[in-house]
Parts: C-alpha cells; structure tokens; sequence
C-alpha cells in the first residue's frame, strides 16, 4: 500500500460503512488491588514482590472486595450518564492463560456496575455522541515476559499486576471512522483523569484501548464480520490502525475473499496489522456467577454521596468557558483537554486581577502550553503571578513582546514577576514628560524623515518610533510614542 492508512481509509468508506465498537480498560488509582491488601504501587518493584496467596490464586483463599475501586466504577457511571442497578453481580470468567493464576478471572457479566450510557464529543466533522453498552469492574492479570535465558527462550511471569482493580468500558457499534475512535478514547480519557478515577496513560498501560472493527457496503443493515485489533499504544496508533484495518478489509472483499474472525495487532514499526489469535465467542469463558463473592447493592443514599464528589465535567466547563467568558470553542478545548491549564486559567481567574477571561485564556493556551511542551517543559506557572504579569500588560506597563520573555523565566525558575521585570529594566516609560524629551531628539537628529513624513511618506513614522525605541532601549510603550510623534509631526505643519 502505498498511501498513508488514514487517507486510505477515506478511500474505502466511499464505498463502505465501518461499524466500529471500542473497550476500554482503566486501570483504576486504589491503594490497594481488588480483591486483597496487595499495594497497587508496583512501578519498577522488583517482579512478584507485591503479591499474596489472594493474587497468586492458591487453593483456600477467599476474594474481599476493594469498596474504593467499586467507587470508582459508580462514579465513572455518572460521568457517562449511566445507570447504577440496585444489585450487581460478579461472575466467574473462564480461561487459561498462564498469566492469570485462577484459571478464571473474577469480573462482572449480566449485572454490569454501570449500564446505558453516552459520551458526546467533538470530531472534525462535528460533534458525535456513542452509546456505551457498559461499565464494569474485573480484575487484571499477570505479566508475561518473553526472553532469551542462558541460550533458551523462555517465558517468566511477573504477578505483581495480578488482582490490579480495572474497570473495562464498552461502547455500542456506533463508531464509523477511525478519528471518532480517537476522539471517544480521548474524551474517555480526559474523563477519568478529570473525576480522578485513573491516570489512564497509555504508554505505560494504565489505559487500553481494543477496537472490535467490521465494514458493510454502504445502506446495507447486516454487520460484516469484525475484526479485534489490540496492541494500540498511544492515541494516534489507535487512530492508524482502525483506517488501516479499514482499508485491509475492503481489499480482501473487493478481491472477493471473506474477512476472518480474528484478534489482530497493531505493528507500529510497519504501519499496519498481523493476526495474533482466532477471536473467542463470548460463550467459550463459560461465565457463571462467582461463588465465593456475594451479590453487591447499592443503595440510593451511597450514590447520592458518590455523586457530590464528582467535580464539574469536561463538557459542563466547556460549555461554561464558550458561554460565560466569550472563549472560542476552539480555545475551550484547548484549556479543558489539559489538566494543568484548566488548572492555571481557573487559579488566574480567582485572582481577580481584574483582567478579562479571554486575555488570560490567551496567555494559557499560547505562551504557557507552549512552555510546558517545549523542550524547556518540566517547570511551572503560579497562578498570581500569571494574573500579576497579565494585569502588566493589560495597563501597558511592560510591552507583550518583553513578558512573554518574564513567563519563560518564571517558568524556569519560579521568580516573582515582578523582581524579574525589574531586574531586566523591563517597565515601559509612559510618562510622557521622559517620552517627550527622547521624541524631541529623535525629531531633532533626523530631519529627512520629518520631511518624508511631511511630504506625504505615512511611514516614515516608523523609522521615528524606532529611533526612540533604540534611545530607550525599548522600554517605551510603542503605542505612546507613535501616537504622541503622529502628534508633534502634524500640529508643527
Ligand atoms: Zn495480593
């Protein structure tokens, strides 16, 4: 193939529908794993090390069910607009890998913790809203590690993500391109980070993202045969491979071969899909109900207190920043889609400097995000300081050009905004009794320009204000001086 997967996909859904379903996994942030006191913080702990007769799936042990990360999951389900059943169930699902030591995994199949949701979000061509079938709550498996070991291949087994609590969401076959894929992952995301549910990075697997693919002559109702695609390791891998998977089909169909049901992945280094395993049926994990847990209720008080801990939504502060402060949606998903610039431009807001909304929004999501993903990231902004270096410029007291250079030092070394305006002799001179005398000698030392400028060269003004710009080392307000010369060299005809 020779042009890139995304345009390529374009090229297939001119004559084919995709239908597109995604699951999602979320590794939730509890203190300890679902169903025993193992400690979550298994980052570069050494293998099997947070690990107990519970999460080695021994004989005799008995689950307890962790209330925090059923938590988690609930408040995941008033994000999603979803409902909370009154029971749930947790249900034994079967099978053997050597990476999960039961021989079954303990997760939830008829009575979901969360069902009927949606999720509404912005697309290139507009907003689209999915249906999500469901949210639920399992248990994660071990890590298998494939290495060469004293000239043999071998296989070892890290059990330290044994038992980690995840909660896997589903959403309805409403997905019809590979960039609505993206953005629903994105917004889901944005979502769980913004509720506090999960960090839901991607690269290092606290967020996986599986995308159950099949396309359909277009106005035709039957589905085609889906294909799972799995190993999607960042946003845009998710995005390629679905128009990739797209694209494969509609060849294979287009030379008259079938599409196989399979799990294929995702080869970042080639650009494209392989096939991993035949696809399981949903009846080859012989679910039954899990005997060693009893059902889980929920009662209307409980939900009612985990939904006064949900703060405002991605959606609701968008709509907030576009109606009440006059952004441009455009800018309202800049600031919302990160964390830390929501944070900024809300603590900048509280200051009540008396600067505008949209100023501060501006100086947001150009100069700040532009520092925090630069080469220089890794430094911050305080909010009083960024409403301090605002209120500057919004009074002409330094020039934007001079305190886009303050923010870059602050952000490095987190000094006052105003010592380092004055350490660099930044404030601008306004006054127009100094402004005056440095126009009189820019006046006086170039008669040819006051000639050009009386003689009708409009722009010879320029080179003036740049003369006293110069003499001032560009500590007077631009703005002043040109108009204040505009003055002298008009009154004096
Ligand atoms: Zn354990």
């Amino acid at each position: 193939m020779t042009t890139a997967p995304a345009e390529a996909a374009k090229g297939a859904l001119a004559r084919y529908e995709a239908v597109i379903g995604i699951e999602i996994h979320c590794q939730l942030k509890t203190a300890s794993k679902m169903f025993c006191g193992c400690s979550t913080d298994i980052d570069g702990a050494a293998p099997n090390s947070h690990t107990c007769p519970v999460c080695l799936g021994l004989p005799g042990t008995l689950p307890t069910i962790n209330k925090s990360a059923v938590e988690w999951v609930i408040a995941a389900g008033f994000a999603i607009e979803a409902q909370t059943p009154p029971a749930t169930r947790w249900d034994r699902k079967n099978y053997f890998y050597p990476d999960i030591p039961k021989g079954y995994q303990i997760s939830q199949y008829q009575l979901p913790l969360a069902a009927n949701g949606r999720l509404t979000f912005d697309t290139s061509a507009g907003p689209v809203t999915v249906r999500i079938r469901r949210a639920h709550l399992e248990e994660d498996t071990g890590r298998l590690i494939h290495q060469e070991m004293a000239g043999r291949r071998a296989s070892l087994i890290d059990f330290n993500r044994s038992g980690m609590p995840l909660m896997e969401i589903v959403t309805e076959p409403d997905i019809r391109t590979a960039e609505q894929a993206r953005r629903y992952a994105e917004e889901l995301r944005l979502l769980m980070r913004t509720i506090g549910a999960s960090d839901a990075e991607m690269e290092n697997g606290q967020m996986r993202v599986e995308a159950n693919v099949s396309i359909r002559p277009i106005g035709r109702e039957a589905f085609g045969t889906r294909v799972e695609v799995k190993n999607m390791n960042s946003m845009k891998a998710v995005e390629r491979a679905i128009g990739f998977e797209i694209e494969r089909q509609a060849e294979l169909i287009d030379g008259g071969d079938k599409v196989r049901m399979e799990t294929r992945g995702w080869d970042e280094p080639s650009q494209s899909t392989y096939h991993m395993r035949p696809k399981e049926e949903e009846n080859d994990y012989r679910y039954f109900p899990e005997p060693d847990l009893p059902p889980l209720m929920t009662t209307p008080e409980w939900l009612a207190e985990i939904a006064t801990r949900i703060p405002e939504l991605p959606s609701v502060r968008r709509a907030r920043y576009t109606g009440e402060f006059g952004l441009s949606s455009y800018d309202a998903n800049v600031l919302v889609n990160d964390a830390s610039a929501t944070a900024l431009f809300e603590g900048a807001l509280a200051v009540g400097a008396g600067v505008s909304p949209k100023l501060l929004a501006n100086w947001v999501t150009g100069e700040y995000l532009r520092l925090a993903k630069g080469d220089a990231g890794g430094g911050s902004v305080d909010p009083v300081e960024l409403a301090a270096l605002a209120r500057l410029v919004a009074d002409g007291a330094i020039s934007g050009t001079n305190a886009k250079e303050v923010l870059a030092e602050h952000y490095a070394s987190a000094a006052p905004v105003a010592s380092i305006v004055e350490a660099r002799g930044f404030r601008q001179i306004s006054d127009s009794g100094a402004l005056g005398k440095a126009i009189n000698d820019a006046l006086a030392a170039n008669p040819a320009a006051v000639a050009d400028y009386r003689a009708g060269k409009a722009a010879a003004v320029g080179f003036l204000v740049g003369q006293v710009m110069k003499a001032t080392r560009g500590q007077a307000n631009a703005a002043m001086v040109q108009t204040a010369l505009r003055e002298r060299l008009e009154a004096a005809e």
